[in-house]
């Protein structure tokens, strides 16, 4: 059976000679596809299957329910993201989360367009990471269905001022007076709050247009980490070399 569909590369794996396998984005979900003979220069599939391609794919399924790459024609190509060693261990991190999170339907749809933004951005100079890290961490948590709930604190409705308590597991907030009743320490500043709310609420062409100091960017990327970490089962592998290159 022959289906045709758009998708981005995500993971690629070498196998025999010149064969690749394919972990595939696509508006439906993650498709695993063989492409054979892709890493042969003459290879019309060459290019179009990529690590970071969004391409138009036909794909047969075989009998045994395997996919395999027939036909590839590019779309795109995010090359700029190999100008920074930081932006492509972003790249990878990324992939590995959407992979992790096996989106399907609207959330798979969700994240296709949010990923080819933020590779989109990441290729640029002057965009900074923290930033693109952040957006990304906090719309896959909420495509995936966890919302923290950032309207106001908890306990007596405080709404902005001054900084705030959001507790990971319960995605409850705290306005600092009443997180200091509980012995917790403030882990979000009103920039940091607003701009989570900004994230959260926006609708995805304005999502990534708002400005924050690097230090509260730096931050709210730490606690969007932290929230996607307790979402997933184990943290991803190419975490470790992201944090030693985007600290
Ligand atoms: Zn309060």
């Amino acid at each position: 059976m022959q289906s045709t569909t758009e998708g981005l590369v995500l993971r690629e794996v070498k196998f025999r000679e010149s064969d690749r396998m394919l972990t595939i984005l696509t508006p439906q979900g993650i498709v695993s596809a063989a492409a054979k003979g892709s890493l042969r220069l003459k290879s019309k599939l060459f290019s179009a299957c990529g690590l970071f391609c969004y391409s138009d794919f036909t794909l047969y399924q075989g009998r045994n329910g395997v996919y395999q790459v027939d036909e590839a024609q590019i779309k795109k190509i995010f090359f700029d993201i190999r100008n920074r060693v930081e932006a492509l261990a972003l790249a990878m991190y990324l992939a590995e989360v959407a992979i992790t999170l096996q989106p399907t339907g609207a959330e798979a749809e969700g994240m296709l367009r949010l990923l080819l933004n933020s590779l989109y951005l990441m290729g640029k100079e002057d965009t900074n990471l923290y930033q693109v890290c952040a957006v990304a961490q906090l719309k896959a948590l909420s495509l995936a269905g966890f919302m923290p709930d950032i309207v106001m604190c908890k306990q007596c409705g405080k709404y902005e001022g001054g900084s705030f308590y959001l507790d990971i597991p319960t995605g409850q907030l705290l306005c600092s007076q009443c997180a200091a009743l509980q012995n917790k320490q403030p882990n979000l500043d009103s920039g940091g709050l607003a701009a989570m709310r900004h994230i959260l609420l926006a609708e995805d062409k304005k999502v990534f247009s708002f400005s924050l100091k690097e230090e509260s960017l730096k931050r709210l990327c730490k606690i969007s980490r932290v929230m996607l970490l307790d979402v997933l089962e184990k943290p991803p592998k190419t975490l470790e070399f992201l944090d030693t290159v985007l600290p």
